[in-house]
């Protein structure tokens, strides 16, 4: 099951350490970026390096899973659009 981390900095930063090989997904709420939600590898640095600390709050939250398919049916059934994938990292 995918995880959701609303207000959670600390939540969400250990889980993308716990899942170096896992998917981050980046929803802005409400929804005014045209490209999300957008999928990330967990690895992709600027989603979990030091130098921000809203991840998870303000205007944004994260849904994390390691199965990619699985977040792809999340946003489906959530938001009826399939993922945007970064184009750094995916
Ligand atoms: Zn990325």
């Amino acid at each position: 099951m995918p995880q959701t981390f609303v207000n959670d900095e600390n939540g969400y930063l250990g889980w993308v350490q716990a899942h170096p090989n896992g998917y981050v997904v980046n929803i802005d709420n409400p929804q005014v970026t045209p490209q999300y939600p957008m999928v990330h590898a967990a690895s992709h640095k600027s989603m979990s390096g030091p130098a921000r600390t809203n991840y998870t709050t303000g205007r944004y939250f994260k849904v994390c899973s390691e199965r990619l398919e699985e977040l792809e049916d999340w946003a489906q059934s959530k938001y009826g659009r399939a993922l945007t994938r970064c184009r750094q990292c995916m």
